[in-house]
C-alpha cells in the first residue's frame, strides 16, 4: 500500500484591508497665468461684483433687490413679486436648468470651472493663501515645518482674512433678506437671533468649503459632477490631453528634435498636475474630478511656449475632434447639433415667454373670498345679501385708488364699502364688502357673478374675478 501523500496545509491568503475612506492628500495648487486664468478671474470679479454690490443698490428709496420673507414680498428693481407670482420662480429655475443643460452639452463643466461659488470662493481664498504663505513650494515647506512663531503668525493672518471674507459674505447674503444698510448699522449694537444665525451659518459654510474642504466638495459632495456625464456626448468640448501628440512623454533638452528621439511633445514636467486644483493628472483621460477650470491648459501652454512647440497639447476639444483630428472650425460646426439646437430653442422660448409675461404683467392682483360664516341672509324686505372679503394687492410703486363693481345678476350692488378704496404702493388691503340683490332677481340657487376691481387713474389696471352669489329658497 502506498503511503498517503503528504497533506500540505493551505496558507490563508493575507487579508488586505481595503479602506472605504480615502485619506486626503493636501493639494497646494501652483499659481498659473494665461488666457483662461484671466477669464476665471474675470468671472470671479463679475459674479462677486453682482453678489456683494447688488444689495447696496437703491430703487425709489428702497433696496433694489430685497426678498422680504416676513412681508412675503420680493423686490427686484421696479418689480414687486408676491406669493401669487411663484410661477416666475418656477420659470427662473427652468431657465437655470436649461442653461446648465445647454452649456454643459456644448462645453462641459463651464459652470464648475468659472462661475460655481465653490470655484469662485476657493479661488479667492487661495489667492489670500498665496499672498500670506507664499507660492506652492513655500506653502509645502510651511506645512512640513514644525510650529514656530513665524508659522503661527502666517496661519493666524490667513485665517483672520478668511474669516473676515466669510463673515462679510454672510452679511451680504442676509442683506438680500433684510435691508442691508440697517443690518450693517445694527452690527455694533447686536443683531436679532435669525440674522446672527444666518450670518454665522453662511459665513461658516464659506470658510469651511473654500478654506478647508475645497476640492473635496467637488469630488464627494456635489451631485452635479455625478450626473453631468448624462449631458455629454462625443461632440461636447472637454479639456483633454492630446495623447497622439504628447506620447511617448519624456524629459529632453530644448534644442533636440523630439521625433528624432522617438518622443512626443509632453516633456513630463508635471506642471499640469501642479496647477490642478483637484490634484488630478489630465493625461490619464477624462475624470469626474476634473472641474473644467482650464488651469492645466494655461500651465501646459506656457511649457509649450518655452519649448518652442505649438500650444494646445492640453486644450478644449471634443472626443470626436481628438479621434478625427477636427480643426476648431469643424468642432464649432458640430457644436450646432440637433440636441444643442433643441435646448437653445426651448431656452429662447421660455425666456421670451417669461419676458413677455413680465412686460405685460398686471400690477393689480385680487383675491375674492366668500364669507363662509354667512352664506346668504335677508338684508331687508325682499333684499338678499352675501358677504365677501376682497384682497386688493397693488404691486406698483405708486399708491392707487380702486373702485369695485359687481355684475352677473340684475340689480346687483356693492354696499358696505367706502369707494374708491385706497391701497398703498406695493401694498395690499383686505376689504370686507356686501353684495345685495332683489330676491326676485333670479331663481333660488348659486349664481355665477363677477367682481371688477379697477384703478381710478388707469382703466387698463383692472381685474375681473369670478365668484358666486347664493339666493336662498324663500
Ligand atoms: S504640462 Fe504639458 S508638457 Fe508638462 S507634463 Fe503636463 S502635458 Fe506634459
Ligand atoms: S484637470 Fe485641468 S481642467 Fe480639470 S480640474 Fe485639473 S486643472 Fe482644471
Amino acid at each position: 500500500m502506498n503511503a498517503p501523500d503528504k497533506v500540505v496545509p493551505i496558507e490563508p491568503a493575507p487579508v488586505e484591508e481595503v479602506s472605504l475612506y480615502e485619506i486626503r492628500k493636501k493639494i497646494h495648487p501652483r499659481a498659473v497665468t494665461g488666457w483662461f486664468a484671466t477669464l476665471r478671474w474675470a468671472a470671479v470679479a463679475f459674479t462677486q461684483l453682482i453678489f456683494y454690490g447688488l444689495p447696496w443698490l437703491m430703487w425709489n428709496d428702497r433696496q433694489a433687490v430685497l426678498f422680504e420673507i416676513g412681508a412675503r414680498k420680493f423686490y427686484i428693481g421696479g418689480l414687486v413679486f408676491w406669493p401669487q407670482d411663484v410661477i416666475y420662480l418656477t420659470v427662473l429655475l427652468l431657465i437655470a436648468a436649461y442653461s446648465l443643460f445647454l452649456f454643459t452639452t456644448v462645453a462641459g463643466r463651464l459652470w464648475c470651472g468659472y462661475a460655481c461659488p465653490q470655484t469662485v470662493y476657493t479661488e479667492i481664498f487661495l489667492w489670500v493663501e498665496r499672498k500670506v504663505e507664499g507660492e506652492r513650494a513655500a506653502r509645502i515647506r510651511l506645512d512640513a515645518a514644525p510650529m514656530s512663531a513665524a508659522k503661527f503668525g502666517k496661519r493666524a493672518a490667513k485665517h483672520a482674512i478668511w474669516i473676515a471674507i466669510a463673515l462679510w459674505t454672510g452679511v451680504t447674503f442676509v442683506g438680500y433678506f433684510t435691508p442691508i444698510r440697517e443690518l450693517v448699522r445694527g452690527i455694533p449694537f447686536g443683531l436679532g437671533g435669525w440674522e446672527t444665525f444666518w450670518i454665522l451659518f453662511y459665513g461658516f459654510a464659506t470658510y469651511g468649503n473654500a478654506g478647508w474642504m475645497r476640492e473635496q466638495v467637488c469630488k464627494y459632495m456635489c451631485p452635479y459632477a455625478r450626473f453631468q456625464s448624462a449631458m455629454f456626448d462625443k461632440d461636447t468640448l472637454i479639456i483633454a490631453y492630446d495623447t497622439v501628440r504628447g506620447e511617448p512623454r519624456g524629459a529632453r533638452r530644448k534644442k533636440i528634435d523630439p521625433r528624432a528621439q522617438g518622443l512626443g511633445d509632453c516633456v513630463d514636467c508635471g506642471i499640469c498636475v501642479q496647477v490642478c486644483p483637484t490634484g488630478i493628472d489630465i493625461r490619464k483621460g477624462l475624470q469626474y474630478e476634473c472641474i473644467g477650470c482650464a488651469a492645466c491648459i494655461d500651465g501646459c501652454d506656457q511649457v509649450m511656449g518655452k519649448m518652442g512647440y505649438p500650444k494646445g497639447l492640453i486644450r478644449y476639444v471634443s472626443e470626436h475632434g481628438l479621434e478625427q483630428g477636427y480643426d476648431r472650425a469643424a468642432m464649432l460646426r458640430r457644436a450646432l447639433r440637433p440636441r444643442v439646437l433643441v435646448y437653445t430653442a426651448i431656452l429662447i422660448a421660455i425666456i421670451a415667454a417669461a419676458g413677455f409675461s413680465l412686460a405685460s404683467r398686471n400690477p393689480l392682483k385680487v383675491d375674492v373670498l366668500r364669507d363662509r360664516g354667512a352664506l346668504a341672509r335677508e338684508a331687508g324686505p325682499g333684499v338678499i345679501e352675501n358677504v365677501y372679503r376682497v384682497q386688493i394687492m397693488n404691486t406698483d410703486e405708486t399708491p392707487r385708488r380702486f373702485t369695485i363693481e359687481a355684475s352677473g345678476l340684475p340689480g346687483l350692488e356693492v354696499v358696505g364699502v367706502e369707494q374708491p378704496v385706497a391701497v398703498d404702493a406695493a401694498g395690499s388691503r383686505l376689504v370686507p364688502l356686501r353684495l345685495t340683490v332683489g330676491a326676485e332677481a333670479a331663481p333660488p340657487g348659486t349664481h355665477k357673478i363677477e367682481l371688477r376691481v379697477r384703478a381710478v387713474d388707469d382703466a387698463k389696471v383692472a381685474r375681473d374675478e369670478r365668484t358666486t352669489f347664493i339666493l336662498p329658497r324663500p
